[in-house]
């Protein structure tokens, strides 16, 4: 049963963002391409890996989407947990084509790509402990100590090949490929038939890890080094793409196809928050959306139940997805203009 649904992810939005608010000929934008379709790919694999769980239903497994949490020290991101009253299983994914040659000489792990480049990666299994080690001490921290914590890495791509050295390394049985994921959780859960939580403690435990899940924001503009100040602003046209609504008589409307929207601010909005920062002022979204009249951004930033902070002039409305619609926020609003 699915606890946690996928959301699409923050960092992607955050990357289209950036692509909105930023000129196509910024001396960054490759790089910044190579980054955003590593993610777009990670996501794909994570994609896949839910189709695979899709089939388990039972209300004695709950499975987590993307969970962020915190084990009281530093944040770690599970792409996929898998919670029964008898163990945990940690499930990453990862989208990679080529041959992966794990070696138990120095536990490499050498990655041949398509084009026959040899390189060395990071060996999945080396992440999937760090988090692994997370989890234990977070459990720990939230007294269910006794539940133990397993983890695996799944592999995605219909192409990609393993290979081990031989003997193959130890860790090798903790990966697999992603068709037979179902058959492994079946395998654990054969092996710790007992059940170590009951009824009560197994959903209280549910119901603290999504109070813990904090999605994080990627500073982007941090990472490419870009000064907020010369980001591109206005409100796009979702018609036509360009950044061209201006507020009139009720409603947006765009100066160039003459399209006219109710809610084109929300994503503006959105970008802001992603890209500047988490609360804003009813100056800096005059600012941001090219508006001139202060009551206009009082009406829109009100119409959308954001919280607020400070009073009177100080008054800041700050960043929650809950928000904003699932139209925006599932990509679909915002695919179109990249
Ligand atoms: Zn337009």
């Amino acid at each position: 049963m699915i606890v946690k649904t996928r959301e699409y992810p923050a960092v992607i939005l955050s990357y289209e963002a950036l692509f909105r608010r930023t000129f196509p000929n910024h001396r960054k934008r490759s790089m910044m391409e190579t980054d955003l379709a590593m993610y777009r790919a990670g996501y794909r694999g994570e994609q896949i890996l839910d189709y695979h769980l899709s089939g388990i239903t039972s209300p004695h497994f709950a499975i987590f989407h993307n969970l962020r949490l915190f084990d009281h020290k530093n944040p770690f991101q599970l792409d996929t947990l898998l919670l029964t009253p008898s163990f945990a299983l940690i499930i990453e994914a990862k989208h990679l084509s080529g041959k992966l040659i794990f070696e138990n000489d120095f536990d490499q792990c050498i990655r041949i790509k398509n084009d026959q480049t040899k390189e060395r990666i990071e060996n999945p299994i080396a992440q999937s402990a760090r988090q692994q080690s997370h989890l234990q001490s977070l459990f720990r921290w939230m007294e269910v100590d006794n539940l133990p914590v397993h983890s695996i890495v799944a592999f995605t791509h219909p192409s990609i090949i393993l290979e081990t050295s031989s003997p193959p390394p130890k860790y090798i049985s903790q990966l697999i490929l992603v068709e037979n994921v179902v058959n492994r959780i079946r395998k654990h859960h054969h092996f710790h038939s007992k059940n170590l939580l009951t009824t009560s403690q197994f959903e209280r435990l549910q119901t603290r890890l999504l109070h813990k899940h904090a999605p994080l924001i990627h500073a982007l503009l941090k990472k490419y080094d870009i000064p907020p100040g010369t980001l591109r602003k206005g409100v796009q046209c979702e018609k036509c793409n360009n950044l061209s609504m201006t507020w009139k008589r009720r409603s947006w409307e765009c100066s160039v196809c003459k399209f006219r929207s109710r809610t084109a601010h929300i994503a503006a909005l959105l970008d802001y928050f992603l890209l500047v920062q988490r609360s804003i002022s009813i100056r800096e979204c005059c600012d941001f959306l090219g508006l001139d009249k202060r009551h206009v951004a009082y009406y829109l930033l009100n119409s959308m139940g954001l919280s607020t902070v400070g009073k009177s002039k100080a008054t800041r409305y700050v960043f929650n997805f809950e928000s904003f619609g699932d139209e925006v926020l599932n990509g679909k609003v915002l695919e179109k203009s990249n």
